[in-house]
């Protein structure tokens, strides 16, 4: 669709910003259109037509419209992968992607520290709806994962950084572990965007993103995708986005492409000024514990050193040394950062998750009386630094 070739002699930043965009050859403009109608024309004679390729003509954007697929080969490109696949959003990407290669009497392996959808679709969903067998492991050992694998086993899925808890897994060590016993292995890779870390590169069968996070960046559009080899990507386009119906809208698809040309100028100061912030808040009494894979303390620093080629993301956790309460009033007395779910936005985010949390048991022990995950933005990192100073002051927490 392109009509440059913006190969891989390309680096990461060009291909950001070229892949998938042309010159309109309606009216000239140098970026491609919003196409908003929902069908497109049929040919002479439509009845052989397959209604799921990525190469045949467009046909109903449910099926995959102008923007998604412009989308589509800007985040192929990114991730190293053959193909792409935009869904509506991450969790429309992994149930599509689990439910296309998992049939009743297979058994997946899978992180104890994963996106809370993708623990209850491989936890309870997919089980006792679909009667498929799910083992939970702490994927931060490789070993753990081989001690699991059956021979009807056919999907390892991970995820690194690991939501909430950042912790670290091994991504060529956890493949090789897979592809001996002959199953697939699916990363999310929305901690660290494909700026980060490129899982493909490493042995991944499958990279999930949700782009709702740093690769949109801004805030403002929810979407999803899958990428991977076109063999893989053929099956989960037939059954998921054709059948599921998780499509992402144009708009939004417009929107994500417009906000990935800067990805990389954007992941390069996230991952700079969350090492800065966790640096501070690392040498500060009120701080109990502080989770963040560029510290040079934290659990699988060198795998993540060597995986994470561009840097160790903008997400940390963190903890107080402090009850439920002070914890919210530490959050209320927050002026700059705000309180909201989410990461990888321009400004800055933080949650507070409590003590309750359905995945509690799974977590680090440090993790146990609540904890705060901080998404740091791009605003200017004296700014962010001194507000999580004031606020720690105003609850009585300074030092
Ligand atoms: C947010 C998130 C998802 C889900 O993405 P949505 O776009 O919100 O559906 C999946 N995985 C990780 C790691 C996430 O942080």
């Amino acid at each position: 669709m392109t009509q440059r070739d913006y190969g891989n002699e390309y680096g990461l930043s060009t291909r950001a910003i070229h892949v998938g965009n042309d010159v309109d050859g309606e009216t000239g403009a140098i970026k491609r259109p919003l196409t908003m109608g929902n069908a497109y024309q049929l040919p002479y004679d439509p009845s052989a037509l397959n209604w799921s390729s990525p190469d045949g003509p467009l046909l109903y954007t449910r099926n995959g419209g102008a923007n998604q697929r412009y989308l589509e080969q800007r985040l192929a490109s990114l991730e190293g992968t053959e193909d792409a696949i935009a869904f509506a959003s991450g969790v429309g990407a992994l149930s599509g992607t689990f439910l296309s290669l998992l049939s009743a009497g297979d058994h997946a392996v899978f992180s104890d520290v994963t996106y809370v959808a993708a623990y209850r679709l491989l936890h309870e969903i997919l089980p006792d709806k679909f009667g498929i067998a799910t083992t939970i492991v702490d994927t931060r050992d490789p070993a753990n994962v081989e001690k699991v694998i059956r021979p009807n086993t056919k999907l390892v899925h991970i995820e690194t950084p690991g939501n909430p808890t950042l912790g670290i897994s091994d991504i060529a060590a956890i493949a090789r572990i897979a592809h001996r016993s002959g199953a697939l292995l699916s990363v999310d890779n929305t901690f660290a965007s494909p700026y980060d870390q490129r899982p493909a590169e490493l042995g991944a069968d499958l990279v999930i993103e949700s782009l709702t996070k740093y690769i949109n960046g801004h805030g403002d559009a929810l979407g999803g995708a899958v990428a991977g080899s076109r063999e893989l990507l053929e099956r989960i386009r037939a059954i998921a986005q054709v059948n599921f119906g998780a499509t992402i809208s144009p708009f939004n698809a417009w929107l994500i492409m417009r906000g990935c040309v800067t990805l990389p100028l954007r992941m390069r100061q996230h991952n700079h000024s969350a090492l800065e912030v966790a640096g501070f808040l690392d040498g500060l009494d009120a701080v109990s514990f502080v989770a963040y894979p560029g510290l040079s303390g934290a659990r699988n620093h060198g795998v993540a050193a060597r995986q994470m080629v561009g840097g160790f993301g903008g997400v940390l956790s963190f903890g107080l040394y402090a009850d439920h309460e002070t914890c919210n009033r530490f959050v209320s007395n927050l002026r700059l950062i705000t309180s909201a779910v989410s990461l990888g936005h321009d400004e800055s985010l933080i949650v507070f998750l409590g003590e309750d949390d359905e995945r509690q048991y799974l977590y680090p022990e440090e993790f146990h009386r609540g904890f705060f995950r901080l998404s740091v933005g791009l605003e200017d990192v004296e700014d962010i630094i001194r507000d999580l100073g004031q606020a720690l002051d105003n609850t009585g927490l300074g030092s």
